[in-house]
């Protein structure tokens, strides 16, 4: 399962909005890159996408869903959640790499077999983003957010045209190779 959150602050005024181009559009991105590669190569999993609103407001989407279930949890083999994609020159961080040490170093390998993102970072539990709920009910999750790059965060600076995206296909190939990986255990 892949979810990614697609509100961000709204306005301030009349004049003033947030764009939110890191955050999220770029995770929103990473997610329909993903639907779109998983509908042209189907998987023996059911793949599912899921875009969450209500984040910034509280992490109040993935709260509604995991309260009020499409799916049985437990038919969830694992879940990503992509917030903050769009950089990544120093690398990564997974959010739950210490939850699922077999899963992380899975992960670690294969980033390093192609040589994709600079560092992997390990973090603990966090309910920074969409996946905490679902951490919380016990569906094996990571968060992972880009690192490096440009410093805009929930303000009016986070536009697309400063954003590099510069390790986006690195973060993609990843995701699908680690996904790969996994479903085969
Ligand atoms: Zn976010």
């Amino acid at each position: 399962m892949f979810t990614a959150h697609y509100d961000h602050l709204g306005g301030m005024g009349s004049s003033t909005y947030f764009p939110g181009a890191n955050d999220n559009a770029s995770g929103i991105s990473m997610l329909l890159g993903l639907a779109k590669y998983y509908a042209a190569h189907p998987q023996p999993y059911t793949m599912a996408f899921i875009c969450f609103a209500g984040e910034e407001a509280g992490i109040l989407g993935s709260k509604y869903f995991t309260d009020h279930l499409l799916v049985p949890l437990n038919s969830i083999r694992f879940l990503i959640n992509t917030d903050l994609a769009g950089t990544g020159n120093e690398g990564i961080t997974v959010v739950n790499a210490t939850l699922h040490a077999k899963e992380f170093e899975l992960l670690k390998q294969v980033n390093a077999k192609g040589n994709y993102l600079v560092k992997v970072n390990s973090r603990g539990k966090a309910a920074n983003s969409d996946h905490y709920w679902f951490t919380e009910k016990g569906v094996p999750a990571f968060f992972i957010y880009t690192m490096g790059g440009i410093k805009a965060y929930h303000d009016v600076f986070d536009i697309s045209k400063t954003l590099p995206l510069n390790e986006y296909n690195d973060l993609f190939k990843l995701i699908t190779g680690f996904n790969a990986e996994l479903l085969k255990q």
